[in-house]
């Protein structure tokens, strides 16, 4: 009788076990599976070095590199804190797709970063992009004034390699932060072939963004950077997705070099508003601006005060750009503002115009080359 019952509880036991083993829910099932996945990749990275694209990270500080005591705090930190080496550290995924090195520019909030240091990282990136060393560049940085530096280094690389601009919107302590994933996802796209030739690119929130086109919209959320106009280039799921081609002139084929340049000029935007006056105008006249930006209303209008302003500070041999303060749209032309030499910003907003302007100015103060630079870029 024992012996029976032993027989029939060892045939029991094993059946259990025969059935667990098939039973398996479908995530453990593939866990197998995803280990040879995530041993491949890391077998790569250990020994085919030179399958892998060196990409260089600049560091410029911003919420990307923010710190907080608190983790649930997203808007009282203190911008520009941690440093780039550990920002990589950070991500060590990275290294799995890309051979990465950092490099720190500056450590500030993007409300800081001033022309001299455009200059600097321009410099810097044509430098390094020159030797066959390096496949890409990503550019960490706040997000506060990224499409400006953005669309800068749009005009003024001297490569095709992919230059990615990338911040994030919660610092780097915050539950949630944005800034790996964001970070991830630029050294992906700056290593990617197609990546290539097509300008400085915007990356964050799983979108890639044309430096011309991209815009920050909201103050505090992740999905802040928009192209609403234009689309976004791209979308990274796992996968990079390209959409959209870039028909702007950039980079490579543009007329501005700033080899040579330790300054620029000064340029100033002003905003249009019921009741501004021409004062505005001679005040940043008499301040040294060499050009002047306008956020006009509507389709660039301006006050009957504000055009008083503003062909004054014209015929003081001040370039004086319309662009508008709606967010979209491009700024026309018009007869009346042309033939006083009150030019127009086309589709680029504000900040991006007065990125042109500067540009545009160390070449020339002819009204209408400045236009066509407009009409082209
Ligand atoms: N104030 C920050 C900055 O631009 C904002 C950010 O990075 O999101 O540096």
């Amino acid at each position: 009788m024992k012996k029976q019952r032993l027989l029939i509880l060892t045939l029991f036991t094993a059946l259990l076990l025969a059935f667990t083993g098939c039973s398996q829910s479908p995530e453990t099932k593939e866990s197998p599976k995803e280990k040879p996945q995530t041993q491949k990749v890391s077998s790569a990275s250990a020994s085919g070095k030179k399958d892998r694209p060196n990409i260089k990270i600049l560091a410029t500080g911003g919420t990307i590199a923010g710190a907080d005591k608190s983790k649930t705090s997203t808007t009282e930190y203190k911008s520009g804190v941690v440093g780039v080496e550990s920002l990589i550290e950070a991500v060590p995924e990275m290294k799995d797709i890309a051979n990465v090195s950092g490099e720190q520019i500056v450590n500030v909030g993007s409300t800081n970063i001033d022309n001299k240091i455009l200059l600097k990282l321009t410099k810097r990136i044509n430098k390094l992009l020159a030797s066959d060393d390096v496949d890409g560049i990503v550019v960490t940085h706040g997000t506060d004034t990224l499409e400006e530096t953005a669309y800068f280094l749009n005009l003024t690389v001297k490569s095709d390699k992919p230059v990615v601009v990338v911040g994030s919107m919660r610092p780097s302590t915050a539950i949630s932060a944005d800034g790996p994933s964001n970070l991830y996802n630029a050294v992906k796209v700056a290593g990617t072939p197609e990546a290539k030739g097509k300008g400085a690119l915007v990356v964050l929130n799983d979108r890639i963004a044309s430096a011309r086109y991209v815009t920050k919209t909201n103050t505090t959320a992740t999905d802040t950077f928009k192209s609403e106009e234009m689309g976004y280039v791209g979308t990274i799921a796992d996968d990079i997705y390209f959409n959209n081609e870039i028909t702007r002139r950039h980079t490579k084929d543009t007329d501005f070099s700033v080899s040579n340049l330790d300054q620029l000029p000064q340029v100033d935007i002003m905003y249009g508003y019921q009741n501004d006056g021409s004062y505005l105008f001679d005040a940043a006249v008499k301040a040294g601006a060499k050009g002047i930006v306008y956020a006009g209303s509507g389709n660039g209008s301006l006050s009957d005060a504000a055009e008083k302003g503003a062909v004054s500070a014209v015929k003081k041999g001040v370039t004086v750009v319309r662009s508008t303060r709606t967010g979209n749209g491009a700024v026309t032309p018009n007869q009346d503002y042309a033939e006083k030499d009150l030019l127009a910003s086309n589709s680029l907003n504000p900040q991006k115009a007065r990125i042109l302007l500067m540009l545009a100015l160390t070449k020339t103060d002819d009204p209408h080359k400045i236009q066509a630079y407009f009409n082209e870029y």
